[in-house]
């Protein structure tokens, strides 16, 4: 294993901080004040979209010609430090992994700085893999995990992908890389794409350790 992928929103901190609810406020206004449409349409819009095209935005951008970066700078405008601070223990469990660890996120890079800054780990990773590394294609569709494999040079097989997202993490699996979920809740059922769940960020080095020695008692045996 020589990269991690770590996604960012719900996954370096955890969904009970609600920090996406607010951007989840910014797309509704943006949907409405912005793009023109009513009030009581955009949350059916925007669970069409969700479906239809993995997010938000791409909907908007073939159905309302939208310019993802007026959307991307709008939707992002809230303030991170409302909802998350320092997390020293994270920092000191991404400092001792030796891995590349880089941000793979369907959000900006600009927001992706601005959260990492807050929990104060921006020095933590080589790399920040927004929305736009393939033409604001969002995961769980195929071409940006394989444009970041490409710039990192590395094929799947050497990656391990660390997500909230099921589905994020089915295309990822299917692609070869191991995975990790992300799951607070204890109901989370099984899935084939899943090789470890964690409740919390905070316990992949535990996860990637107990890999890495099972390998080494194979290596041996
Ligand atoms: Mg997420």
């Amino acid at each position: 294993m020589k990269a991690l992928l770590f996604d960012l929103d719900n996954t370096l901190y955890s969904a009970s901080r609600a920090l996406f609810n607010l951007i989840d406020v910014r797309i509704n206004r943006y949907m409405h004040e912005v793009v023109g449409i009513a009030h009581e349409r955009v949350d059916q819009l925007r669970r069409h979209y969700w479906q239809q095209y993995g997010v938000t935005l791409r909907g908007l951008m073939q159905e309302h010609g939208t310019d993802p970066e007026h959307y991307l700078h709008y939707v992002h405008e809230i303030d991170v430090s409302s909802r998350l601070d320092a997390d020293p223990t994270l920092r000191a469990m991404l400092q001792q992994l030796p891995q590349r660890k880089v941000v793979f996120t369907n959000g900006s890079a600009e927001h992706a700085l601005r959260v990492l800054e807050c929990l104060q780990i921006e020095d933590c990773f080589e790399q920040v893999f927004d929305i736009r590394v393939s033409g604001y294609l969002p995961k769980p569709c195929e071409p940006p995990y394989c444009a970041v494999l490409r710039c990192l040079a590395l094929p799947a097989g050497d990656c391990v992908m660390i997500e909230d997202s099921l589905a994020n993490l089915q295309t990822a699996a299917r692609l070869g890389m191991r995975t990790i979920h992300v799951a607070e809740q204890d109901d989370v059922l099984s899935d084939a794409a899943v090789d470890a769940r964690v409740c919390r960020v905070h316990q992949v080095a535990h996860v990637l350790q107990g890999w890495q020695s099972r390998a080494g008692l194979q290596g041996v045996a």
